[in-house]
């Protein structure tokens, strides 16, 4: 079985970008593709040979060296997250302000929204690719967009019900805490709500199933990275069975994150991704360092887009404890088989006298006097499914502590 096919139109498309970006003496191509003969490049597996682009290579060009095009040329930079050291920069030109609305607009379509919708934005603007994204995707749409931005619970619901917005966009732990602040409130007969958008940080069934019957609304997957447009390069149809991304937009590998090799489709690995028309900060092999897999067949909507599966972690969320690879997904996954444990926990990994010691704490609904059970079930489902077993903790609903951005659920005390 082979990975995905790439077209004869991508890789025309990507072969004169190479050469084009590895001609221009600003391009940190220049140096990259230096001596590759890019001409005599002939088909996928020659594409596949082509050295990654990663992060650092990015944060190198700070601040303008990423633009392919005249300064003037430029209409908007975005920046993506500067928490480590130098920020990525990403110039856009007015076509890549276009092109990613077109592809946002496709994504809400896709979730079945239409102009008669009203759509509640909740991810930040500024610098992040978030807001801003979700506001000119749903502009071009024809729906109305409600620029809310993050934070400030009291004043979102009070819009949500007066605006009487019908699509709510945010990240899943911000809809959760929507979510419960609604039915506290029990104003869920006030709103008009029906789908939300949902970015595409990872996040566990039981998540999606609280907002889902929380708040009884359809849920879609957003997808997309800043360094690639933002999000709304790819999102999940009706069908919910993996996320749509457009190929007619940017070319999608999924390799091995440890050989670099392409992985058959259907396996998991770290999705890769080369940009075919983007004119401000063209990219080829990006490494997302997103791990996923393409998701193999027809789906049933009928679209050709292929798609890939929910985001099941980051390459370097990867952690090892006694010896044993584990992504946070597989730990959501083991708490999921334990009825009566929430899709809240936290893991922390520390040394103690030599050795690695890993506590999960999960949040319950159940009585203190369950616990202990539950604590039993915890350890023994990972033995038996990951070959270590941790200690487990069962805490009470609420007792976990939550965030309206991303929630960080692993701490590593190993220093
Ligand atoms: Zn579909």
């Amino acid at each position: 079985m082979i990975a995905m096919k790439m077209k004869q139109q991508q890789f025309d498309c990507i072969r004169e970008q190479a050469m084009r970006l590895a001609a221009m003496d600003t391009s940190l191509y220049h140096a990259k593709f230096a001596g590759l003969d890019l001409a005599g490049m002939k088909n996928q597996e020659d594409f596949e040979t082509l050295p990654f682009t990663d992060k650092a290579d990015l944060r190198q060009a700070y601040p303008l060296g990423l633009a392919a095009v005249p300064m003037e040329q430029v209409v908007r930079i975005h920046s993506s997250s500067g928490t480590t050291g130098t920020p990525v920069i990403i110039p856009y030109t007015k076509k890549d302000v276009e092109d990613w609305a077109v592809q946002f607009a496709r994504c809400y379509e896709i979730a079945g929204c239409t102009p008669e919708d009203r759509i509640q934005i909740t991810p930040g603007y500024g610098l992040w690719t978030a807001g801003i994204g979700f506001q000119a995707g749903a502009e071009l749409l024809g729906a109305m967009a409600i620029p809310m931005g993050p934070g400030n619970t009291e004043k979102q619901l009070t819009f949500m019900r007066d605006m009487g917005a019908t699509v709510l966009c945010a990240t899943s732990s911000y809809a959760l805490l929507l979510t419960e602040e609604i039915e506290k409130r029990g104003m869920r007969s006030q709103l008009k709500l029906k789908k939300g958008v949902i970015g595409s940080e990872r996040w566990g069934e039981k998540t999606r199933r609280r907002i889902r019957e929380g708040l009884g609304i359809e849920l879609y997957d957003i997808y997309g990275l800043t360094e690639i447009y933002g999000p709304g390069i790819g999102i999940n149809c009706a069908y919910d069975c993996g996320m749509h991304v457009f190929d007619d937009f940017c070319y999608y590998e999924i390799i091995d994150p440890d050989t670099g090799k392409t992985v058959p489709d259907g396996q998991m690995g770290e999705l890769v991704i080369t940009t075919l028309r983007k004119e401000g900060a063209p990219l080829i092999r990006f490494r997302t360092h997103d791990i996923t897999r393409f998701i193999p067949g027809k789906c049933p909507c009928g679209r050709d887009y292929p798609r890939i599966d929910v985001i099941m972690g980051r390459s370097d969320d990867l952690f090892k404890v006694k010896g044993v690879n584990m992504y946070p997904a597989q730990v959501e996954e083991i708490l999921r088989a334990v009825p009566g444990t929430s899709s809240e926990y936290q893991v922390e990994i520390c040394h103690v006298d030599g050795k690695d010691r890993m506590t999960v704490s999960f949040e319950t609904a159940e009585p203190e006097s369950r616990y202990g059970d539950l604590e039993a079930q915890v350890r023994t489902l990972f033995k038996s499914r990951l070959g270590m077993t941790p200690e487990a903790r069962a805490v009470g609903m609420g007792v976990l502590p939550r965030s309206e951005k991303k929630t960080k659920r692993v701490y590593d005390l190993r220093g």
